[in-house]
């Protein structure tokens, strides 16, 4: 399977499905992602808080593929915002993960309390122009935050990581981002099984005659409105059914059904009560 790439507005290129590994045990992360590469896939999304970037650059160092084949991710957490705790941690992300650069580089909340997140941009701005994150972004960022970057630093996110699933489509954050050629990474694309996005009709109607599973039609619809997503499971079957989604096509009505499924239903914190 050849998995499409998306365009990035600093010249880069993303593939446009992945593997995410939140919630994976750090004793398990080298065998599964070990399982992912075997399936297919060469995006990987981690974080410093998932405490498992040693067993991705352990699967990924001992998996023979080459480092230009790979797309690898990781995000500075919640309390190293600043910009030398920002460097520091990443120095210390790279040295987990066993790489000379990442792909991308994200910030992972705003903290508006903290209300660090510019100066911590200036310094993945930074980091970016060292060489050692290809590209930067940032994650679970509102209007107001990507706002505020656009008005006080120089270069504009690659991509913004946000929850994203039918019944949760940020249309002002989504909306905002593509009008600023932003790239928006659904994080949560299956909705986290907090839910029974799998068992609703628009979902189960298509899969029925798609001949396809219901997981299979939501990442198809996220794949079709052009986000980017990196579904997780520690199941090696369902890791290759959420790779094996390039075979079929919604129809306009198919997606305007599961479209219609929006009832701001956030499953996870509001960005700005995260500290
Ligand atoms: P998800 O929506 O991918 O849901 C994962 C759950 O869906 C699994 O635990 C499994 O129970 C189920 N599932 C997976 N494949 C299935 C299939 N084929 N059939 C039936 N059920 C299936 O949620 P997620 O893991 O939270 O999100 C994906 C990735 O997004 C994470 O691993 C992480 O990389 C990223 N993420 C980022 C943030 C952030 O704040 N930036 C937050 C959460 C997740």
């Amino acid at each position: 399977t050849s998995v499409p790439r998306i365009q990035l507005n600093d010249g880069s290129s993303i593939p446009q499905l992945g593997f995410g590994v939140f919630k994976i045990d750090p004793d398990e992360t080298e065998r599964l992602v070990t399982d992912a590469l075997e399936v297919g896939y060469r995006h990987f999304d981690t974080a410093r808080i998932y405490g498992n970037e040693q067993g991705v650059g352990r699967a990924v160092a001992s998996s023979g593929v080459s480092r230009e084949e790979l797309y690898i991710t990781t995000k500075v957490w919640n309390d190293d915002h600043g910009m030398q705790s920002a460097f520091d941690a990443f120095d210390a992300s790279l040295e987990r993960l066993g790489l000379d650069y990442v792909d991308l580089y994200l910030i992972h909340w705003p903290v508006p309390a903290q209300d660090r997140y510019v100066e911590t941009w200036r310094a993945l701005e930074a980091i970016r122009e060292s060489g050692r994150a290809r590209s930067i972004g940032v994650s679970n960022f509102l209007v107001p935050h990507l706002q505020r970057l656009l008005d006080e630093t120089a270069v504009v996110p690659a991509v913004d990581q946000i929850e994203l699933h039918p019944a949760h489509q940020q249309p002002a954050t989504a909306a905002f981002a593509a009008d600023h050629g932003i790239a928006v990474e659904a994080w949560g694309p299956l909705g986290q099984g907090k839910y029974p996005l799998l068992e609703l009709p628009e979902i189960v109607g298509p899969a029925a005659a798609h001949g396809k599973a219901p997981a299979q039609v939501v990442l198809r619809w996220h794949l079709q409105r052009g986000y980017i997503v990196f579904p997780k499971t520690t199941n090696r079957a369902r890791m290759a059914q959420n790779f094996d989604v390039f075979d079929f096509e919604l129809s306009d009505d198919e997606m305007q059904a599961i479209s219609d499924l929006e009832r701001e239903g956030r499953g996870g914190s509001h960005p700005d009560s995260v500290n």
